[in-house]
């Protein structure tokens, strides 16, 4: 997009023109993205605004917060939660180890209800507090744009604020979307998930993506008996294809019912709780049924058609690669317009953003060899380049390096549970293009790959590194046999 930005230092405005706005910087949503892009943007002498609704930490229904979905009802929480269903299986896997458990262990849902909710109000408050300490004025009402220059929050109490800035920033994020079909007022998104009353007996999920896996192991580590449904042979499109069908076999052997191919057609409220229908024509009674399929951009209710800023078809703002808009005056970073959707990312873009407005550094947030990881038990974490991606990308041959083996953990306790590492490689630059895992602790393993992916580390400079012994890190630094060599794609020759 060529456009012209407006940013400090280039555009020479006179003092008295500068002194006409209330802000140097409002923004819009106080989440990952729009509090590291007022935080930094502050830090480097800017007088900066910045609303967010209220939290509400136990009603679903305002989806406010200082903090945004990471913090108050996405990430956080949800790891929480995966290290309180990590308990049960290894716990059982400690009778092996010669731990004596014979009493029956009850896991109690409300006790852990109880502390996530602590931690996420202590985190709130933190957030609030690292935007007061930068200087930031907070205002608790929802924001949105009235003129290129001009923002209006309106508080709970109904109030209306106006205030004029040089530059407005959108980092209002994404919303869980609802499938439209009969009964869908019966289900649940991620967001109440996170914060039910009782744990489900039996829950239903709808969805193949990080949120419906992650769930899964969620809800069947604490118990409940889980069925996920989605519409392709395998979950997680979009990763590597032998690592989808690693965490389709872990979610199975943990006692998962998988049905790929499937999708939900309608559901009914019975005496004995949701009658969930299939398109196959399974009928499954549940308590619980999860509809995991994807996020909108937070754009409704900004009234950005009415001052011009373009959406594309799904909602998201559009931006050039400096997070400007069509306005030269106003800027998005993060869920809203829809790049990669990950906090580290919101924050990159936060980070760009600060620095090329008011660091006088003109910045791009760099979409290279970002890391992921989909918390399901056992993780899934990948960088770079899967299989798939590097066939289609790659200008020469790919080297494909493989390690499938069975944790040291799993000798003594007997979990039938494969950890599987993936290298690809450019067979004639030696450069690994990408990464990937999916057995314990893979994030954590990643995040240093990541590293040496991000330096273009070569398949050589891998293998003359000294493994850890023993981990299972150690695997990334010891594949010395080529799985499989794919030639050159065909489109390529
Ligand atoms: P995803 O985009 O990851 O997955 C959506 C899933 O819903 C896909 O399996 C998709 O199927 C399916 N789906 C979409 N529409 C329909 C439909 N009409 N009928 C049936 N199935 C449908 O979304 P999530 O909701 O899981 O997560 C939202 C975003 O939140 C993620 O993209 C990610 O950016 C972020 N996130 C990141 C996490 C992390 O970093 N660990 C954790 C949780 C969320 P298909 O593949 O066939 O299209």
């Amino acid at each position: 997009m060529a456009r012209k930005m407006l940013i400090d230092g280039e555009l020479n405005k006179s003092n008295e023109e500068e002194a006409h706005y209330d802000f140097d910087l409002f923004v819009i949503g106080a989440g990952s993205g729009g509090v590291r892009a007022a935080r930094f943007s502050a830090q480097y002498g800017a007088k900066v605004g910045i609303c967010e609704l209220p939290f509400h930490p136990i009603s679903s229904e305002e989806l406010g917060g200082v903090g945004g979905t990471c913090v108050i009802r996405g990430c956080v929480p949800k790891k929480i939660l995966v290290y309180g269903a990590s308990f049960g299986p290894e716990l059982e896997d400690a009778r092996k180890y010669g731990w004596e458990l014979n009493e029956k262990i009850n896991f109690n849902w409300k006790n852990l209800l109880h502390k996530k909710t602590e931690e996420i109000i202590r985190l709130n408050g933190i957030y609030k507090r690292l935007l007061s300490n930068a200087g930031v004025k907070l205002y608790e009402g929802e924001g949105k744009v009235v003129g290129p220059n001009e923002v209006e929050v309106t508080q709970l109490d109904g109030t209306k604020l106006c205030y004029s800035a040089k530059h407005i920033l959108i980092a209002t994020g994404s919303r869980s979307h609802r499938l439209d079909i009969p009964g869908q007022e019966l289900a649940i998104t991620s967001d109440e998930a996170l914060s039910l009353d009782e744990l489900p007996k039996h829950a239903v999920i709808l969805g193949g993506g990080y949120i419906a896996v992650e769930f899964a192991s969620i809800w069947r580590g604490m118990g409940a008996m889980v069925d996920l449904c989605f519409r392709k042979e395998l979950p997680l499109r979009g990763f590597d294809d032998e690592m989808r069908a690693v965490v389709a076999r872990n979610l199975e052997g943990r006692g998962i019912n998988m049905h790929p191919g499937t999708t939900l057609t309608k559901l009914v409220k019975t005496a004995e709780g949701i009658k969930v229908l299939t398109d196959h024509g399974e009928e499954i009674v549940a308590d619980v049924v999860l509809f995991a399929t994807g996020r909108l951009p937070n754009t409704k209710r900004l009234n950005l058609e009415a001052v011009g800023v373009e959406l594309d078809k799904t909602g998201a703002i559009k931006v050039d690669e400096y997070s400007c808009t069509n306005i030269p005056s106003i800027w998005a970073v993060g869920d809203v317009t829809n790049r990669v959707n990950l906090t580290p990312v919101a924050l990159m873009e936060g980070t760009c953003f600060s620095k090329t407005v008011f660091g006088q550094q003109h910045s791009k947030p760099d979409y290279n060899c970002v890391p992921c990881a989909v918390f399901c038990i056992p993780p899934l974490s990948v960088v770079g380049l899967s299989e798939e991606q590097a066939r289609e990308q790659a200008e020469g041959d790919i080297l494909i390096f493989t390690s499938t083996f069975n944790p040291m953990k799993n000798t003594i306790s007997g979990r039938q549970e494969k950890t599987i590492m993936k290298l690809v490689v450019d067979a004639e630059t030696d450069k690994v293009l990408g990464a990937s895992m999916c057995g314990p602790d893979a994030p954590e393993i990643i995040q240093g790959i990541a590293i040496a992916l991000k330096c273009g580390a070569t398949k050589a400079q891998f293998d003359s590194t000294v493994g850890i012994h023993p981990s299972a890190a150690e695997e990334f630094v010891t594949m010395r046999t080529v799985t499989r060599r794919i030639p050159k794609a065909k489109t390529n020759l």
